[in-house]
């Protein structure tokens, strides 16, 4: 039986909005990815990103998000997301992923980027180079008239290529004023019928792929999520609008290179 769910729509006016609220979110996160280096902590970032978001006139959409204390999220290595800035200082052959959400002008853009510091593994670098193309296999599917399972379903099955998992405990989103809107966004084929995309939707499509088990794991501050195994995890997000024709990204940022420019096979 299918879910009837509806599904924001947004106007030409309120995509305008959302692009300059996408843009800083997108600048933000792009500062704030190069502000990572051995040495320093993850509260250092965050607070690096909070003055960015706030010299750009924008509010750090997590922050009191549920009580959620920090003003990004900042997850290391076997943390999956949804880790809190603290004295965890970053070192070498880590993963670091950031994820930052804005709102300006009462409009959100989300985005969220696993940054390698060097030296990683080969497999933290394919983990990296498999996880954020997942991304773009989902975003080519960001059209009118495509199924949402086809979407979310595009994801796991390439992931799933490379021997990597997606967690399932967690998906993407909707988002618009609120940070998470109607549909949600598996990273893999829900069960059942979805809704055919419509021009104006604008989906936080956010991969989080893990190199072991996709199981997950909260940690005691109730926040921080680990994969079961304590094997590392990568997560790449951007907020796409859907259009009738190439979807549109509302965050953007330079590609890093192709799983197949980096050597990485099936
Ligand atoms: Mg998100």
């Amino acid at each position: 039986m299918a879910k009837r769910i509806k599904m924001p729509i947004k106007s030409e006016s309120e995509i305008r909005k959302m692009r300059v609220a996408g843009e800083v979110a997108s600048e933000v996160l792009q500062a704030s990815a190069a502000f990572v280096e051995p040495g320093r902590t993850t509260a250092e970032v965050d607070a690096f990103a909070a003055e960015l978001i706030a010299e750009r006139g924008g509010i750090p959409t997590f922050f009191g998000y549920r009580g959620f204390p920090g003003n990004i999220c900042i997850s290391i290595n076997e943390e999956v997301v949804h880790g809190i800035g603290g004295s965890r200082k970053i070192q070498p052959g880590d993963l670091v992923s950031i994820d930052i959400g804005v709102t300006l002008g009462g409009w959100i853009g989300d985005n969220a980027v696993t940054v390698a510091v060097d030296p990683i593994s080969p497999e933290s670098k394919r983990l990296l180079a498999v996880t954020e193309q997942s991304l773009f296999e989902a975003i080519d599917h960001a059209r009118e008239g495509v199924r949402l399972a086809d979407l979310c379903g595009s994801v796991e099955t390439y992931v799933n290529n490379y021997g990597f998992t997606v967690v399932r405990q967690l998906v993407g989103h909707g988002v618009g004023k609120e940070l998470h809107e109607k549909p949600e966004v598996p990273n893999f084929r829900p069960a059942g019928s979805t809704p055919k995309l419509k021009a104006g939707m604008v989906l936080a499509i956010e991969p989080m792929v893990n190199t072991g088990v996709g199981d997950v794991d909260w940690l005691d501050d109730g926040w921080t999520v680990v994969t079961s195994d304590r094997k590392p995890s990568a997560h790449f997000e951007h907020t796409v609008l859907v259009t009738n024709g190439d979807p549109e990204l509302l965050t953007w940022r330079p590609r890093t290179a192709l799983p197949e420019q980096l050597g990485v096979t099936l």
